[in-house]
């Protein structure tokens, strides 16, 4: 009562007493929190707005004048709200873009149980993938959910933290023409009284879920039965647009076996009572979502016509669909507390997904595109700016850009890492313990540490030297030498933080866990040692003869990066061949980073590219087109250049041709992935002009028929054909675009045009972007951001589409999806003159702060930026 008063007097001190009280930044405390909730929502997916009910039972925990709850963009008609018996009197308080307010007037809240029910409107995006969102595919509409992270804000008020973990009960009204899906089971559907042509679909209440696992979908699809599978014989379903049904057939082939695997894994079974696999005609920033028993998935990653079928579509779709299902467990039945801890749904989503592609079918863990994530986290993690896996959430653009390739893909390549340190057996239990302890509940970094170290039988001390790669930045790098004295066979190892050229960044202290494999006596071995910041001698114990060659991080895997002191580097040249695949691509990679951070020079690279291209294996030659192309002319001096015109003329041309554009009966799989990336980059390179005519043949070939060029090459074939486009061949490829029904296939010509070379010709594909939308050739926000930044990655239209980009700035930001256009700052990331550099600061300093996540974006791609320029002038 004392506190009451306290709080008058002050009230009554204060002369602006009529200003609405000030909402709270970020998150909402815990002075109330929810126990369940009851959301009513009518949805047309025809139409931009939609009406909503939610009744929200929660708890008050301390006396309060004013409840405040998350809510974006929602127009509240009607609020009641009581307490036991007690009906309040509520003033509804705007509260930004975020928040809402109810004020009890009279009396405040009292600890204890409460009920809201709240009648609203909200808005159902056309552009944007997030909140509730509509998209057309073959004419029909459909409306569909995306609230990770935080747009459940924007569907209905609720408390939008994934530390409430409580039951939902949905029930949606619809045209009776739609189907509807959510995250349990539909358990009545019925004609709705009083609104004749729509029916109400009421779905069982969920287990508890944090708000941005709810999830609907509202639209005349097709749904295609799937069968049950796994311990609990789970019921499965694919909702593909009307008439495409027939599209999820591999999925409908794979997600059993894949779910199985899991089950397998865990050591539980599937936690939902169904699993509905639901198609986004075309997503914006995300690809797909683990809704608790509802993914979503943008239609290019779960369809696919026959044709279409190709082994990288099937790679991806499994990758895909083993990573959201894992997160059936990583993340829906254990939560994380707060967005800090993301990682423990991401990285462990991604590295649980190799895990089972790999059992799923072992041919799609090899090839050139199995080192993608550890390229990917690598390339990230070089930079100074960069975050750390683990890494503090203070504000929006905080959580915007916790899911980035360091939570994804360094995080999994830091778990694999330490799974292999820790023994893949007590590693599993530890993950098993985890989801025992904490199934149903939110848990923390802390306690996923815990469960590990303990199953593992070491201290929480023990496991310091994997939190190192988890709450530091920065990649370890590490020189090694090989010593051959007489019998004594050894190498000599340091380590350091990869510090690219000119950086000012400190050192920093790692534990490394680091698996090395050699050559000696005829015979391939592997050995493992832990590495630290001091320079140590190692003894290669099972050498008895100097090995032929020895090189870091064995079978591809490890976040750390070897540099070799120059007679070892130059004996991994000489033995290339000898190689596994694996190891030849991880070198490969490696060098390509260490020479652009001025690590290593170019000529060594260059020196190994040639030898990649040598190698008979098609896997290591793909390496070797990688490591070449990743050479720029721009940034090579006039003797480089002459090797790399050698390179040119010796391999790659002779190569491309050898390989060619259409596919042959017999081709490996390795074959078909060094295709997609030779023939595009040997048409375009120096003596490829014979490969350009018959692209366009090949293009024109597919604008008429789909099927009539191979799937996988598609896209390489319409970009270069639209990149040496004449006047007449760029007219076929832009009536094209237009002519096309489907989404993805008008996005790939759109794509292609962004490439055009003859200046008149590239003008003419630029004004697409802004063409005043007619019925007939409409090219939305999406397709026009897909466009700018297409144009943005050609190296030869990067300058030019910058330009227009400066001058149409405002224009262009009006079209694209909202939050995209800071997203724009990525691929000029490789600028590299001081002239570009100040252009570039210039221009997006201040506008791409203005966008979620854009402050970030900007620095990352100026560092970049900064690294080329110390690097090459
Ligand atoms: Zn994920």
């Amino acid at each position: 009562m004392r506190k009451f008063l306290a709080v008058l007097l002050t009230l009554l001190a204060t002369p602006i007493l009529a200003a609405d009280p000030i909402p709270p930044q970020l998150r909402l405390g815990d002075v109330a929190a929810p126990k369940s909730y009851e959301v009513q929502l009518a949805i047309d997916p025809r139409e931009g707005e939609f009406t909503g009910e939610v009744r929200i039972a929660f708890r008050v925990n301390r006396r309060t004048p004013i409840l405040w709850l998350n809510a974006t963009d929602l127009r509240i008609d009607r609020v009641e709200m009581t307490q036991g018996e007690r009906r309040l009197n509520i003033r509804v308080i705007k509260g930004g873009e975020d928040f809402v307010g109810f004020e009890a007037e009279g009396a405040p809240f009292f600890p204890g149980d409460a009920l809201a029910v709240i009648r609203y409107r909200g808005d159902i995006e056309s552009s944007a993938t997030r909140g509730i969102f509509r998209q057309l595919d073959g004419g029909e509409w459909y409306a569909i959910s995306q609230f990770e992270s935080m747009s459940a804000r924007r569907a209905f008020p609720c408390f939008d933290e994934p530390g409430w973990k409580v039951p939902w009960q949905l029930t949606i009204d619809t045209l009776a023409a739609n189907e509807v899906a959510s995250n349990s089971p539909e358990t009545l559907a019925f004609d709705l009284p009083g609104r004749p042509g729509w029916k109400r679909h009421v779905f069982a209440r969920t287990k508890p879920l944090p708000s941005y696992l709810v999830a609907l979908a509202v639209g005349p699809f097709d749904v295609v039965g799937g069968g049950t599978a796994g311990i609990n014989h789970t019921p499965l379903r694919y909702f593909t647009p009307k008439g495409r049904a027939i599209e999820a057939r591999f999925a409908k082939e794979s997600t059993p076996r894949l779910l199985e695997l899991l089950e397998q894994y865990f050591g539980m079974p599937y936690p939902y009572e169904k699993l509905d696999s639901v198609t986004i005609p075309a997503a914006v920033g995300f690809g797909a979502m683990e809704n608790a028993g509802m993914i979503t998935y943008s239609s290019s990653l779960l369809l696919a016509r026959g044709h279409e079928e190709t082994l990288e579509f099937k790679r991806r779709y499994a990758a895909v669909g083993a990573h959201e299902m894992a997160h059936m467990w990583f993340g829906d039945l254990v939560t994380p507390m707060w967005w800090d801890d993301i990682w423990l749904n991401e990285a462990f989503a991604t590295w649980m997904a190799r895990k089972v592609l790999a059992s799923y079918n072992p041919e799609y863990d090899a090839g050139w595109r199995r080192g993608e994530s550890r390229r990917r986290a690598i390339t990230a993690d070089q930079l100074v700016s960069a975050r750390r896996i683990h890494n503090p959430i203070t504000n929006k653009d905080d959580v915007s850009a916790a899911f980035d390739r360091i939570t994804y893909d360094k995080g999994a390549e830091v778990l694999a890492m330490f799974e292999t340190w820790l023994g893949p057996d007590r590693f599993q239990q530890g993950v098993r313990d985890y989801f025992k302890k904490h199934a149903w509940g939110n848990a923390t970094s802390r306690d996923f540490f815990g469960a590990i170290g303990k199953a593992a039988g070491r201290s929480e001390s023990a496991l310091k030297a994997f939190e190192a790669f988890v709450d530091q930045p920065g990649i370890p790098l590490v020189d090694v030498a090989l010593r051959c004295e007489g019998v004594k066979v050894s190498m000599d190892v340091s380590q350091q933080r990869l510090r690219t050229k000119g950086s000012t960044a400190p050192d920093l202290h790692w534990t490394t866990p680091a698996c090395f494999r050699y050559r000696a006596d005829g015979e391939v071995k592997t050995q493992c040692v832990e590495i630290g910041n001091e320079r140590r001698n190692v003894v290669l114990a099972g050498a008895k003869s100097c090995p032929d060659w020895l090189v870091g991080n064995a079978g591809g895997r490890g976040h750390w990066v070897a540099r070799y002191e120059a007679s070892l580097a130059r004996r991994n040249t000489e033995h290339l061949d000898e190689l596994p695949a694996n190891e030849a691509m991880t070198l490969a990679f490696d060098t390509s980073l260490l020479a652009g951070a001025g690590l290593m020079p170019v000529d060594s690279a260059l020196r190994l590219s040639d030898a990649l291209l040598r190698n008979p294996s098609a896997a290591v030659k793909t390496a070797g087109v990688f490591l070449v192309e990743k050479q720029r002319d721009v940034l090579l001096t006039p003797a480089q250049m002459d090797v790399k015109r050698e390179i040119l003329a010796k391999r790659i041309q002779p190569l491309a041709r050898e390989v060619g554009w259409n596919e042959h009966g017999g081709d490996s799989d390795d074959v078909h992935e060094l295709r997609v990336l030779l023939l595009p980059y040997a048409a375009r390179s120096l003596g490829g002009e014979g490969l350009r005519p018959e692209a366009r043949e090949l293009a024109l070939r597919w604008a008429a028929k789909r099927d009539s060029v191979p799937a996988a090459m598609a896209q390489p074939i319409l970009d270069t054909a639209a990149r040496f486009a004449d006047d007449a061949t760029y007219a076929k490829l832009e009536d094209t675009a237009f002519a096309m029904r489907r989404i993805n296939e008008k996005t790939m010509i759109l794509k292609a045009l962004a490439k055009v070379h003859d200046p008149a010709l590239r003008d003419r594909a630029f004004s697409l972007a802004l063409r005043k939308a007619q019925a007939s050739d409409a090219i939305g926000g999406r397709d026009t951001y897909n466009f700018i930044e297409q144009a943005l990655e050609d190296e030869d239209n990067q300058l030019a589409a910058f330009a227009y980009v400066r001058t149409n700035w405002d224009s262009l930001v009006a079209k694209f999806p909202p939050e995209t256009p800071a997203r724009l700052t990525t691929p000029l990331a490789t600028l590299c003159t001081p002239q570009e550099r100040a252009t570039f600061h210039d221009f997006f300093q201040d506008r791409s702060p203005q966008f979620l996540g854009g402050a970030q974006r900007y620095q990352q791609a100026l560092e970049s930026i900064d690294i080329c320029n110390a690097v090459y002038h």
